[in-house]
């Protein structure tokens, strides 16, 4: 591609926000594989800024661009605050509508996340290729059900967020998230087919407007004040940001209602029962959507703790590569960022890992880890007391 013409209209202060100190690179899981200035967070602000200042981008551009995870590990590490998750999303944006960056057939994939009929129709075709052996290996893939059997609404105290991915494919993760919010004693509905996907790999992937258009249906399809948990980190932060994503008062009203499901149990913990089993040893995986853009990874802990013996990796939070539809774009970054994340599993030695991101799950299974969502390992801890 030839050099082209592009107004990123990055916020002129958050632009100038990065001092260049380098702090965030040790963060970076890009940088860390490759070594390259232009992979870290300090690399790509710079490119920002020429590309801002010359009003010109080329396919070298966009390629760094492209292959950062969005792990967002550079703003929690970063003293300086710079909010390098918003300059991403809008310089993707603007990549997206002024560039071929996102071609046809990446863009037809997302527009299926927001229909579940195709999306249950393709996963259908998925599981019997899939029992026949028939896909690539590399795809990171759990079993997908063949039959899929509707969860079923237990009261209206609160809602849980059911998605697009997760719901086709890991459904059962629900059912157990549903079972131990249950067992504190509350009713569960789950909203229509209005909410089926957050937008969330929209908005990464710089398709702003299918983004905001998936936020407005998935508004309408929670009606009234109870709070909405969500049992994915990376449709948590997405739903949490609606409010700067549509800026309108519905927005930042439904952002309010949003919680990530260990946010809400950690205020119902005495109303759970407990378990007479032996505390496994359970290493945490915070995802980064959970750790770095929500903020909010410690309840995962302490939901854990009533129940096993919790261990914390000594990587401070590192990326595990999985990155929404990253793993399969970048299998090679993406695995090469996996492997720290392993080392750090085996030197935690415990039996099982804990993740609250369906997408980390997948990937750290994939490099042959024991995971599961947190409250699937509650879950079985409760049910084995009943
Ligand atoms: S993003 Fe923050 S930590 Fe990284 S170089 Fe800039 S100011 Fe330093
Ligand atoms: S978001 Fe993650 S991959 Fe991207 S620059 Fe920041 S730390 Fe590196």
């Amino acid at each position: 591609m030839k050099k082209v013409a592009v107004k990123l209209d990055i916020d002129a202060d958050e632009l100038a926000s990065c001092v260049s100190c380098g702090l965030c690179l040790p963060h970076c899981p890009t940088y860390r594989v490759t070594q390259e200035e232009s992979a870290s967070p300090r690399g790509r602000i710079a490119l920002m800024r020429q590309a801002e200042n010359s009003g010109m981008v080329d396919q070298t551009f966009i390629n760094f661009m492209d292959a950062c995870i969005q792990c967002r590990g550079c703003e929690t590490a970063c003293p300086a605050g710079v909010p390098f998750g918003s300059m991403m999303e809008t310089t993707r944006e603007a990549l997206a509508q002024q560039t071929p960056y996102q071609p046809w057939w990446r863009r037809v994939a997302y527009r299926v996340l927001g229909w579940p009929e195709i999306l249950a129709a393709g996963s259908k075709m998925l599981a019997i290729l899939q029992r026949f052996g028939l896909l690539p290996s590399r795809l990171t893939l759990p079993k997908i059900p063949l039959v899929q059997t509707p969860l079923v609404s237990s009261g209206d105290d609160v809602w849980l967020f059911t998605g697009c991915v997760m719901d086709a494919w890991m459904r059962e993760t629900h059912r157990a998230v549903q079972r131990v919010v249950e067992a504190v004693g509350v009713g569960v509905r789950f909203p229509n087919r209005k909410a089926a996907c957050c937008g969330a790999l929209h908005t990464h992937a710089g398709l702003g407007a299918a983004a905001r258009r998936l936020a407005e249906r998935t508004i309408a399809a929670f009606p009234g004040e109870a709070p909405i948990l969500v049992d994915s980190a990376g449709c948590g932060a997405q739903l949490k940001e609606y409010g700067r994503l549509l800026d309108t008062p519905e927005s930042h009203e439904f952002s309010k209602r949003i919680f990530d499901v260990h946010e809400w149990l950690v205020d119902h913990l005495d109303a759970l029962p407990l378990s007479r089993s032996r505390p496994p040893r359970i290493g945490i995986q915070d995802p980064c959507h959970l750790r770095h853009v929500q903020r909010s990874h410690d309840p995962v802990q302490a939901v854990l703790a009533r129940y096993v013996e919790p261990v914390i990796l000594d990587d401070d939070g590192l990326c595990c590569g999985a990155g929404g539809a990253y793993s399969m774009f970048y299998p090679d970054t993406s695995n090469a960022v996996r492997e720290r994340k392993i080392g750090s599993i085996g030197r935690a030695q415990v039996e099982e890992v804990a993740s609250a991101n369906p997408g980390c799950v997948l990937h750290l299974r994939a490099g042959g880890v024991t995971v599961r969502h947190p409250l699937e390992i509650v879950d079985d801890l409760i049910r084995d007391e009943g």
